[in-house]
């Protein structure tokens, strides 16, 4: 809650840092309700980014002192490697994606990108190595371009229309009377929620980070545009780290790795059909969520 009392300037601070550099986390993480206050140490350095390497090292975390919602976490991400995080709401998987992306440091425990904690280098640094894609991308009332070149300073056309290739949208603009011209946004032409989730790709691969943070869908998509946001999906995960926070299991089957949270902790790991064979958690999940989906379709 935003008290009436708080102090203008801290409402300053959180615009401004949610105009800089968080702007595309969109919905995902409830940024207004995110603190901007965790301090960087003095001088300290950049992230140096090698591989992409996540590891989170027996994490332990709390919002308050009363209730520790993340019990003990310990989860490496190789370079490249795509892991998909499930478990039931509140679990604590988007508790771990803001732990990554630093809003909070941790209770205990230690979480490191190449060796690096988290805790000694800069934030923006942090920031700048991970692309979300979030639920809700939120366009700018601006041209296309506009909303795409905002990954990058000084994006080249080639780059755009690259970013935008392999995010499946260059078609699209390109079919439009005026291409990348096109005003979008509330007075502009309304793109449809996937098209929207596609320019987001493009904005995202157009910063280019060794690691991408995805929020899935929780709003069921229609088949076809699911089918063509998993296609830009899987482009844009080539050759980076991912973690993909994952609501519906289907998508997220051929994961490189799923781990499964429950209350704060990992319960199993492992590829789908690992999982499924051990007929525990995930199984039970994954049979949860396919006779939903079949009273969906019925
Ligand atoms: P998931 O993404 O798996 O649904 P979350 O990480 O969002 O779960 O939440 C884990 C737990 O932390 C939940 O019990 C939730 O109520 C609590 N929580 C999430 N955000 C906050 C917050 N800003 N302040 C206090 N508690 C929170
Ligand atoms: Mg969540």
């Amino acid at each position: 809650m935003i008290q009436i009392t708080m102090p203008l300037n801290f409402l300053g601070t959180v615009y401004r840092e949610i105009r800089q550099s968080l702007v595309d986390m969109g919905q995902m993480f409830d940024l207004l309700e995110q603190p901007a206050e965790v301090q960087d140490k003095p001088a300290a350095p950049a992230l140096a980014v090698k591989g992409g390497v996540v590891s989170f090292d027996n994490v332990k975390f709390g919002y308050d002192s009363e209730r520790h919602i993340l019990k003990g976490i310990s989860l490496t991400v190789g370079a490249g490697e795509s892991v998909a995080l499930v478990g039931p709401s509140g679990s604590g998987k988007s508790t771990i994606g803001r732990l990554l992306f630093r809003f909070y440091d941790v209770d205990g425990g230690a979480i490191r990108i190449d060796g690096q904690d988290l805790r000694d280098v800069t934030q923006q640094s942090v920031h700048d190595a991970i692309g979300v894609v979030p639920q809700d991308t939120v366009l700018f009332n601006d041209t296309i371009r506009y909303n795409i070149a905002y990954g990058r300073d000084g994006a080249t056309e080639a780059q755009i229309i690259e970013a935008a290739r392999a995010a499946q949208i260059h078609d699209f603009i390109a079919s439009l009377p005026e291409g990348y011209d096109t005003a979008v946004g509330e007075r502009g032409l309304k793109l449809s929620g996937g098209e929207k989730q596609r320019v987001g790709i493009a904005r995202t691969l157009l910063k280019n980070p060794p690691i991408l943070l995805l929020d899935e869908a929780t709003s069921a998509l229609d088949t076809e545009t699911e089918h063509e946001i998993q296609g830009a999906l899987s482009r844009a995960a080539e050759g980076r780290t991912v973690i993909t926070i994952a609501h519906r299991l289907s998508t997220i089957a051929d994961a490189d790795r799923i781990v499964v949270l429950e209350a704060g902790e990992v319960v199993e790991q492992g590829t789908h059909e690992d999982l499924l064979a051990r007929a525990g958690r995930y199984a039970q999940l994954w049979a949860r969520q396919q006779a939903e989906e079949e009273d969906d379709v019925a």
